[in-house]
């Protein structure tokens, strides 16, 4: 991934996505206005922060990225693993007018110049393009997301509703908190043994003994990007077409809020795609 300063708003992008041409970025904590534990770019309504604040960073990094912040369209996530479609009626949600919606942690849309628009402090934002049907799409996989496969959701509903082929999307897995910083407990780690098998989830590395509590039994250092990577791989995706972040939330306190560090008073991070 990059780090670049536009318009005086720190952004990180992909390379892939960049190379072929599409307007995306993950945001930092850094360029925007808001004060406190939401110094300075917090992009989460509802969080104490003001919304004339919020609303004054969305015109920030509307303006770094390129895009008419009025054609945002925003989740309203509860780590569900429901993917709306996006038409053009929903640009401007959670921007321009209260959402219509609930419970949608994944959007996809094949609309021209709406910005889908998803939140983060340490879960997995999901980037999905198809640049040859003109196609995006956005998840947010929190463990219980990566858990129900998400990911796999989304690209399944890209396929079905646009005619995607499976070989031609490419997916990045954006910045979170990484596989030496995410401890988890024994219940946790049983649901990703359903979900995956219990054989591919430890030979894989996706889950190692604590490495944060060596020796300590019922604790787990769970890898939610080799999880996801994996989602991926099981729905067809080649590996070539997979991008992966190594910007961790937990790990760089000076570019990200973390909800492990911070809890709940902090700001929100968010991931932007557009066509
Ligand atoms: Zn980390």
């Amino acid at each position: 991934m990059n780090k670049k300063i536009k318009n005086g708003v720190t952004i990180m992008t992909f390379d892939s996505l960049e190379k072929l041409g599409v307007k995306h970025c993950f945001s930092t904590k850094l360029g925007g206005v808001s004060e406190g534990v939401y110094e300075s770019m917090n992009l989460g309504f509802n969080r104490g922060d003001s919304d004339e604040n919020v609303q004054s960073n969305f015109e920030r990094i509307a303006a770094a990225l390129g895009v008419d912040k009025n054609c945002m369209c925003l989740s309203q996530q509860t780590h569900t693993t429901n993917v709306r479609v996006m038409t053009k009626e929903d640009a401007g949600n959670g921007i321009v007018r209260p959402l219509p919606y609930t419970d949608v942690d994944g959007m996809i849309t094949d609309v021209k110049g709406m910005t889908l628009v998803t939140f983060y402090a340490d879960c997995v934002p999901l980037y999905f393009y198809d640049p040859v049907k003109q196609v995006i799409g956005l998840s947010h996989s929190g463990w219980r997301g990566t858990v129900g496969k998400i990911g796999k959701n989304t690209i399944e509903l890209m396929c079905k509703t646009y005619g995607c082929n499976i070989s031609d999307i490419r997916c990045c897995i954006g910045p979170s908190i990484c596989k030496d910083c995410y401890e988890v407990s024994e219940d946790v780690i049983e649901q990703f043994e359903a979900a995956f098998g219990k054989e591919l989830v430890h030979e894989s590395g996706m889950v190692i003994p604590s490495t944060l509590h060596p020796g300590e039994p019922g604790k787990y250092m769970l890898d939610l990007w080799k999880a996801n990577e994996t989602v991926f791989l099981e729905a067809g995706i080649s590996r070539e077409n997979i991008e992966i972040t190594d910007y961790c939330t937990h790990c760089r306190p000076e570019l990200f809020y973390s909800h492990r560090i911070m809890g709940a008073k902090r700001g929100s991070l968010a991931a932007f795609l557009c066509l």
